[in-house]
């Protein structure tokens, strides 16, 4: 394998010892036929020079990268599933397979789905179904274009088995899938230690959880705490992204969540259609616990179960302290989202948070579609965007009428000149909801045609890119 200057092999995580994972061997799949190669976030590894044929060997045989973890280490995990304590999980469909780090120098992990059956695989196949890793494609392109801290996806390689399963129509077509994720280490990997009572391994982690992801946490007065605080912040701030963004996770277990905060692991996601805070995305949620507006609080009940296990290395009180940073965080976070994807400079973080509340609660009155709204806001809102948009009679109701003057003042106050909406008001929203995955979905089902999926990835990075420039123009609010 060509190795690049730019390749940073690391082998962090298996210092961890023993305790915390299982060494496996992937499935040997009949057929790998690459589908998806993630040639941006690749460079920035230093693995963009892998020909098609290094690619299938190390992300669909995984054969081990050069001075990388030399087998694959299934991770040792427990999690409240739905509020349910299971101890009957871990990575039962996938594994650690490499570490290294980006262009920036941050440790990533090159984490798999659907790479055969390990010891916590318990009845499942350990496998993937090709819809599911194609849904975690969009989710994860549409995510980091929105400017929402999330994994990436890193290949998708399809496999050549035909799996068996109650939620889509079987027999349906199998994958292995590589991720790009910040750390694989979970709430639920502490819940575990835990449960066994073993506080010297949950020391052991947070030392690790702070020399390796949060190392300012070493100078506060008592490292425990800074490095709860810290898991609250970007916990917190990630909770705020989805809100922005209109994105629902939809299995908000404490197994899904991580120490570093990052969105990831991409089941039955949806995006809204409109502000809704009972839209539910997995079918079997049947109480809507982690329906759009209730993932505030998910997460915050998750958080409350880390610090649960902290409670032998931290004082209590402190504790519960880290975990009122929650709500705070949460809504300075959010209204620097909200104005980030209307163009807006923010005036104080209360006013911000504030003046995203209230257009959220109008778009939930008028259940106006959410992405043509933000779409026509960009920048405050110009009365002949407004006129001329699909949504145009929305604008006109007395629910709007409040915040669409709000909107007006922050433009006028922050000068934001008209034009930096312009190229926004040539191009339609970006979207991806349902009808339009399952549109995407059936062209590979029915004619194995991959071209609309190839061109939505262009498009959703067509969008990122127009936004982050967008961000970061001098009258425009910060990205978050
Ligand atoms: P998830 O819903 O993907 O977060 O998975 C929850 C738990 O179920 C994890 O322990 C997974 O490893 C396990 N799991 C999900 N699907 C399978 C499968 N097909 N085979 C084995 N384990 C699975
Ligand atoms: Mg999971």
């Amino acid at each position: 394998m060509p190795v690049a200057p730019t390749y940073r092999p690391e082998t962090i995580h298996a210092r961890l010892g023993d305790a915390f994972f299982d060494p496996v061997d992937a499935a040997n799949f009949p057929e790998h036929k690459l589908r998806f190669r993630n040639d941006r976030w690749a460079a920035r590894v230093g693995l963009g020079e892998l020909d098609d044929a290094e690619w299938v060997t190390h992300f669909g045989r995984f054969a081990p990268l050069p001075d990388n973890l030399p087998k694959p280490l299934a991770l040792r995990y427990h999690g409240h599933q739905f509020r349910h304590y299971n101890p009957d999980i871990g990575d039962g469909r996938g594994f650690l397979f490499a570490q290294l780090r980006d262009d920036a120098r941050r440790l990533l992990d090159l984490g798999t789905k659907g790479s055969g059956r390990t010891p916590y695989s318990r009845t499942g196949d350990g496998r993937l179904t090709l819809k599911g890793g194609v849904r975690e494609i969009l989710a994860t392109e549409m995510l980091e274009a929105l400017g929402v801290n999330t994994s990436k996806t890193f290949s998708l390689i399809e496999t050549g088995e035909a799996l068996e399963r109650g939620d889509e129509p079987s027999p349906t077509r199998s994958a292995v899938l590589v991720r790009l994720n910040h750390s694989h280490i979970r709430i639920g990997t502490f819940q575990r230690l835990a449960a066994y009572g073993e506080t010297d391994e949950i020391k052991r982690l947070v030392d690790h959880g702070i020399e390796h992801y949060w190392p300012e946490a070493a100078n506060d007065p008592d490292p425990v705490i800074g490095f709860y605080r810290r898991v609250v912040d970007a916990v917190a701030t990630m909770g705020a992204q989805w809100m922005a963004a209109g994105f629902v996770h939809g299995v908000l277990n404490t197994d899904n969540i991580t120490i570093t905060g990052e969105s990831f692991d991409y089941g039955p996601w949806r995006f809204i259609p409109e502000v809704d805070p009972g839209f539910t995305a997995a079918y079997f949620d049947q109480t809507g616990l982690y329906a759009f507006g209730r993932q505030p609080q998910a997460l915050e009940w998750n958080l409350a179960r880390l610090a649960e296990c902290l409670l032998d290395l931290a004082e209590q009180e402190k504790l519960q302290l880290g975990l009122q940073l929650f709500r705070p965080v949460f809504q300075r976070t959010f209204g620097a989202a909200v104005l980030a994807r209307l163009g807006l400079a923010s005036a104080d973080s209360e006013s911000d948070a504030a003046l995203a509340r209230e257009l959220f609660e109008a778009l939930h009155a008028t259940r106006a579609p959410f992405e043509q709204s933000i779409h026509d806001l960009v920048g405050g809102g110009l009365p002949d965007r407004l006129a001329s948009s699909p949504n145009a009679a929305v604008y006109e109701r007395s629910e709007m009428a409040g915040v669409l003057g709000l909107l007006r003042d922050r433009r006028q106050v922050a000068g934001v000149d008209d034009a930096l909406a312009a190229p926004m008001s040539k191009g339609q929203p970006p979207t991806l909801l349902i009808d339009e995955v399952e549109t995407l979905w059936s062209a590979i089902a029915e004619r194995d045609d991959w071209t609309p999926l190839e061109r939505k990835i262009q498009k959703m990075r067509a969008y990122g890119a127009w936004r982050s420039s967008f961000a970061s123009l001098p009258n425009a609010a910060t990205d978050v």
